[in-house]
């Protein structure tokens, strides 16, 4: 067996040092913004940094000349308006949080401004009774009324005459407003370093694209509003600045892939596949007999991994197919070498039910567990172990993709919900073993060509069947102006023992409002239902989440309200009836993932599909489409052909969006450039060693690709 090679820790050139540093360093950044710059674009394990500020570009700009009538404004956009305050409209009291509201108004018609978590006394001042003001942010319409959560800018006529012409318009959060995030940005504007053009420059005079750091001012302080966005298309054409950017990520995605690629066509694997005993064992404890798309997909696993090539398969297979079952197979073989697995999951949630689904099954195995939220103590005993080859398989979230995680001898990795993780994060997994076999799983039936070239080359192997004895599950479409027959059958199901999600609509891009709706929701059944009814959410801390689950699980709760939290994965066989409020904002594969949550015991389930009319054609028919079929795979195709691959990925609704500066679907014309400039430089400058090549690694640290680095030195 070979030691793997201690490994010299990646120096970031230091050039980056400035942008790498942490953004609360910023001149106007006090003790009480600090946490607020955090939640925008901090997590536990990463504060926030000048970079991350740089790369949250604004949404859009608004210029002042685009000020129009509170009739003509346009849901969804910023908009800039002149409004009268009319009235107050305090919280009502009930469990949530509730928002304070103000109306107001123009000749043509009415706005209520909804303010989450911010004192009464300040709203009102910002909006004294009776005033004149000009108020920047985005309309939504909820229940047919017009509401602008947050606006972005509020001022006065003096203050309206003080502003630039263009005001860019960046993606807020709770207590920090638009206008503060532009201020920060200007100030991380400032730190920015000279850095080496990593583009071939005749490709970027060709394309008339500024250089990266001009791009990125000219972002942050847009001199024109962007132009309107054009009829069929969903965002407004990309101005070169943007273009840029989007370039600039996109090729050190695909440079850290093709490097990859090249690694893994130089590096033989290893043969992973023991001798059955440990597999034959688990399999005989299953509670069920394999199906035979399962035995097929184990069958096409334990050749790969009896083969001295490294495995890179893809496992898909629609919801309630059994992929976990598949997995843990894969990874026995594994252990039954002498060596370690890795199971990842996308969620804090999935992986402790990966956990405890595989600690019974698994008996004969050191199973651990390792998760951001571990105890000091707790994580450095699991490291330990891991690193000590004391543990077979450990089961965790991103947690192992850190730097501390060491394996003794990784042999097999499986990541699951695979869509949910980078292609680059599961490079880092695979650097952590001597030629790791890697198996990723979906349920999303991903198209061969976007497959090629976000994933990376995969062999595919399909559990095209589903566990026998599966009921359908009746779909219904509900209109909302019944909600009240809606909660009187809960009422009836409850007391004939069913159990109930209830998901609350995505409302706009901003997760805090989806949070409050789900919040008000929770609320309104308590109402009804009492103790009975449990509330789950993204932004809970995570022991809480944990909690809400098992309480769920344990039927001590019976209706449990959620923001799609819920999606993936999760498994309890007693829920029987899954409501979606506001179906008609969901994809068709998100709808078809939550569905998939029910329908998996012995019981008849019901999935109603809660809509706000009027429908329109497309809207009708997609969900039409829910109530005709359960197959996953056409239910994909029809979404893919409805609403773009970034929707179908769901990578826009993860909240761990794979690109920061691309979208798939505004720059998918650039992706396949960026694949071939990639692949080009990899046969010329394998290693990353002329002029062109030492500014590449440059773009691949500024994108936190360096794990491709890495492979540069190995294999
Ligand atoms: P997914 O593919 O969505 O990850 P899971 O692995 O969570 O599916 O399996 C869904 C449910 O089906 C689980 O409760 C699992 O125990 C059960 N299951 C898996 N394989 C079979 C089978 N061959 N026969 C019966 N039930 C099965
Ligand atoms: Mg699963």
């Amino acid at each position: 067996m070979t030691e793997p090679a201690p490994r010299p820790p990646l120096l970031r050139p230091s050039i980056l040092d400035a942008l790498f540093a942490p953004a609360r360093g910023l001149p106007g950044i006090g003790p009480k913004m600090a946490p607020m710059i955090e939640r925008l674009l901090g997590t536990p394990e990463q504060p926030a940094r000048i970079v991350d500020l740089l790369f949250h570009l604004p949404q859009g700009g608004v210029a002042r000349r685009m000020m129009g009538s509170i009739a003509e404004a346009p849901p969804g956009e910023p908009v800039t308006l002149g409004v009268t305050v009319t009235g107050y409209r305090a919280p009502q009291p009930g469990p949530g949080r509730r928002p304070f509201r103000v109306l107001v108004e123009d000749p043509t018609g009415d706005i209520t401004l909804v303010f989450f978590g911010m004192p009464q006394a300040r709203v009102e001042k910002m909006l004294p009774l009776g005033a004149h003001r000009y108020i920047t942010g985005r309309i939504d319409l909820w229940d047919g009324h017009r509401q602008m959560v947050h606006p972005a800018r509020i001022v006065d006529e003096a203050g309206l005459a003080a502003q630039p012409t263009v005001e860019p318009i960046y993606g807020a959060t709770e207590g920090l407003t638009s206008r503060a995030i532009s201020k920060l940005a200007h100030a991380a504007l400032e730190r920015l370093p000279v850095l080496p053009e990593w583009q071939d420059p005749a490709w970027i005079a060709r394309e008339g694209l500024p250089a990266f750091a001009d791009a990125l001012r000219a972002e942050h302080r847009p001199e024109s509003a962007p132009p309107p966005i054009p009829e069929g298309a969903t965002a407004p054409p990309r101005s070169p600045a943007r273009r840029r950017l989007a370039y600039d990520e996109l090729l050190a995605s695909q440079l850290a892939l093709a490097l990859m690629r090249a690694r893994n066509r130089r590096a033989p694997g290893r043969a992973n596949a023991g001798d059955g005993t440990l597999s034959g064992r688990i399999e005989a404890a299953l509670p069920f007999a394999l199906t035979g798309a399962q035995s097929r997909a184990v069958a096409e696993i334990r050749g790969d991994l009896a083969s001295d090539r490294r495995m890179l398969r893809l496992l898909q297979g629609d919801v309630g197919s059994g992929k976990t079952a598949v997995a843990l197979l894969a990874l026995a073989s594994a252990v039954e070498v002498g060596r370690q697995g890795a199971l990842m999951a996308p969620t804090e949630i999935l992986a402790r039910q990966h956990f405890e689904r595989l600690a019974p099954l698994a008996a004969p195995l050191r199973l651990r567990l390792l998760t951001g939220r571990d105890r000091a103590s707790e994580r450095r005993a699991t490291l330990a172990a891991l690193a000590a080859g004391e543990v077979d398989i450990v089961v965790g979230t991103h947690a192992l993709f850190q730097d501390s995680v060491v394996f003794s001898d990784l042999g097999v990795a499986v990541v699951d919900e695979q869509h949910r993780f980078g292609v680059h994060q599961r490079l880092a997994l695979g650097a952590k073993g001597a030629a790791v076999d890697i198996l990723v799983m979906t349920a999303t039936p991903i198209p061969r060509t976007l497959a090629l070239t976000c994933f990376g080359d995969m062999d595919v192997s399909v559990l095209d069947e589903k566990p026998a004895g599966r009921k359908a599950i009746a779909t219904r479409l509900v209109s909302t102006d019944r909600l009240d027959e809606v909660v009187a059958g809960l009422n009836r199901a409850l007391a004939a023992g069913d159990r109930v999600y209830w998901i609350c609509p995505l409302v706009a891009e901003s997760e805090f409002v989806d949070l409050a709706a789900a919040e008000e929701r929770f609320g309104d059944l308590r109402h009804s239902f009492g103790d009975a009814v449990g509330l789950i959410h993204g932004k809970m801390p995570g022991p809480d989440k944990d909690a809400a689950m098992e309480r769920f699980q344990r039927g001590e709760t019976k209706i449990l309200v959620s923001t799609t939290v819920v999606e993936v994965g999760v498994d309890v066989p007693e829920a029987t009836i899954m409501v979606i409020e506001h179906a008609e904002r969901f994809g068709l594969a998100q709808l078809h993932q939550l569905r998939g949550r029910v329908g998996r015991g012995a019981r008849a389930s019901t999935c109603l599909l809660l809509y706000r009319g009027p429908l329109g054609q497309v809207s009708r028919a997609r969900l039409e489409m829910m109530r005709e079929t359960e197959d996953g795979f056409r239910i994909a195709e029809e979404d893919l052909r409805l609403r773009g691959e970034g929707e179908v990925l769901g990578t826009r609704q993860s909240g761990m969006a794979a690109f920061r500066l691309a979208s798939l679907e505004s720059d998918a014309e650039l992706l396949q450039v960026a694949r071939d400039d990639a692949q080009l430089v990899v046969q010329r400058d394998p290693g990353l060693k002329s002029p062109r090549g030492q500014a590449l690694r440059v773009l691949l640290y500024l994108f936190e690709r360096e794990a491709a680095i890495r492979l540069l030195g190995a294999g």
